[in-house]
């Protein structure tokens, strides 16, 4: 295992297609192992091919972010494929049903809610708790949540969003409870909002690339030790919670 023990070890999470894929491209040319985080195995498989076909060292993880067994296997995976976890990039997300584009708090079903919140932040919880003691053994760790600047309560940005958006105020809010809880260890959390980005999450239709929107989540994964701890950052700089 030498190969992988030369180089800094980094999950994604929905890595197979859009800023996942992005970011697990960005992070695999900067040198590190990337662990392609996807449920779905021929999506997977694809993107891991399409990884190495440009150059980065890279293998799958099965992993639904929404299931317990699937998660414990997951992290059972990286820990005897590479020993550690150095960095953490939770950026498997949904949007959850919608209607007319909108999810109307007035008429909103409440499996709507649950399902949303079940990927964006139970998964987040899910993932994180099952990747730490794998992180701990890493010399920098990193965590990196993907949010929204729709879960800022101070922008209240894009449409009425009553499942999404309260998802990601929510991830926002447990980014902020991590990086408490890890003060005093060499664990870095922070979240992040890649913008308006064109992927099937927006039908394409966002000016955006995948590359510009994984270029907040990458400078989070590579902090320094002395960077930022529990924040809420895009291109621009802080995001108001
Ligand atoms: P995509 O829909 O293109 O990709 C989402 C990824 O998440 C896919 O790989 C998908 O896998 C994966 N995923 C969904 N559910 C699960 C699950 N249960 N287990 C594992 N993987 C899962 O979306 P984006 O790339 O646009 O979004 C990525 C993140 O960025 C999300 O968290 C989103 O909320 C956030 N974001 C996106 C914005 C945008 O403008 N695009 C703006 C702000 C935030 P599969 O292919 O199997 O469905």
């Amino acid at each position: 295992m030498g190969r992988v023990n030369d180089r800094k070890i980094a999950l994604v999470t929905g890595a197979n297609k859009g800023i996942g894929f992005a970011v697990a491209h960005g992070l695999g040319a900067l040198g590190n192992t990337v662990a392609v985080g996807a449920r779905d195995d021929a999506r997977r498989d694809e993107a891991v091919e399409r990884l190495r076909a440009s150059g980065a060292d890279a293998f799958g993880v099965a992993l639904d972010v929404t299931s317990d067994e699937s998660v414990a296997a997951a992290a059972a995976t990286i820990a005897r494929t590479a020993g550690r976890l150095d960095v953490l990039v939770n950026n498997a997300g949904i949007a959850g049903r919608t209607d007319g584009g909108a999810q109307d708090p007035t008429t909103l079903d409440l499996d709507v809610l649950r399902t949303v919140l079940d990927t964006n932040v139970f998964g987040v919880v899910r993932v994180t708790n099952a990747m730490l003691p794998l992180l701990r053994r890493a010399d920098a760790p990193r965590v990196v949540n993907v949010s929204s600047n729709m879960g800022s309560l101070t922008l209240r940005t894009g449409p009425v969003m009553a499942a999404y958006a309260p998802s990601k105020s929510m991830l926002n809010s447990i980014t902020a409870q991590y990086a408490r809880r890890l003060a005093d260890t060499h664990v870095i959390v922070n979240a992040c909002c890649p913008g308006y980005v064109a992927t099937d999450f927006t039908g394409f239709a966002a000016p955006r690339t995948p590359e510009q929107g994984a270029a907040i989540a990458i400078r989070l994964a590579t902090l320094p030790d002395d960077g930022p701890r529990g924040g809420f950052f895009d291109d621009e700089g802080v995001v108001p919670w």
